[in-house]
């Protein structure tokens, strides 16, 4: 069974998630503040939560910060703030993916799915390596061998494609900041350098997907970051 813990201070919102998730037999802690949420966390550990930016006490990135010092569950934001920056700090404090209100609830319960089928994938020693080998339809990486071939053919990636493609495929589903792509592949000093990555992502695209302008595995999330999508 999996525990969902919903935080949000939206009384009606709340209502209406939890009846939907314990309709689909998820176990649903709530917490109308981040305080409370902090608390649940502790006593009942979710193995997923869903948590509003704007709360009465905190802010819910604070919320993220203070409960990735121990726990990995991966968490879902729900947003209603129009500007990006709030849910690339979201990101960048560990969330795991992002949704923007009003949302729909079956694409909350798909991504909901998609972010538990990521847990349990990944190896619980290694959560950030859980793969050494990924196939698609169209192309496979082997991450040890630091090989990519497609089309029955080796594929040659500069250093920095391999870095920037190794971050992305080492996080399936998973939306990473440009902050965080650039910083670790250019350097601290490089974090707001989003031309280079519109650069190398087209390259890697051009080299990978069949078409390139569509991409189906390497997916702009536009003015957050980069998603690969298995
Ligand atoms: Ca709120």
């Amino acid at each position: 069974m999996t525990r969902v813990l919903v935080v949000e201070d939206d009384s009606k919102l709340a209502r209406a998630l939890v009846i939907n998730l314990r309709a689909r037999r998820y176990v649903v802690d709530s917490a109308p503040d981040g305080a409370t949420a902090l608390t649940l966390a502790a006593a009942e550990p979710p193995d997923v939560l869903i948590v509003d930016l704007g709360l009465p006490d905190m802010d819910g990135v604070e919320v993220i910060q203070a409960l990735r010092r121990w726990s990995r569950s991966p968490v879902l934001v729900l947003s209603a703030r129009s500007g990006s920056e709030d849910k690339i700090r979201a990101l960048d404090a560990g969330a795991d993916d992002y949704m923007t209100k009003p949302f729909s609830m079956d694409e909350l319960l798909a991504r909901l799915r998609a972010a538990t089928r990521r847990t349990a994938e990944a190896s619980p020693t290694t959560p950030d390596t859980g793969v050494g080998r990924i196939a698609t339809a169209d192309f496979s990486v082997d991450l040890v061998a630091k090989r990519v071939r497609r089309a029955d053919r080796d594929v040659r990636l500069t250093p920095t494609e391999w870095h920037l493609l190794e971050i992305l495929i080492r996080n399936p589903g998973r939306l990473i900041s440009q902050r965080r792509l650039l910083q670790e592949v250019w350097g601290p000093s490089h974090g707001t350098k989003t031309n280079y990555l519109r650069v190398y992502m087209a390259q890697l695209r051009r080299k990978l997907e069949t078409d390139p302008s569509h991409p189906r595995y390497l997916i702009t999330e536009p003015g957050m970051g980069y998603r690969f999508e298995p």
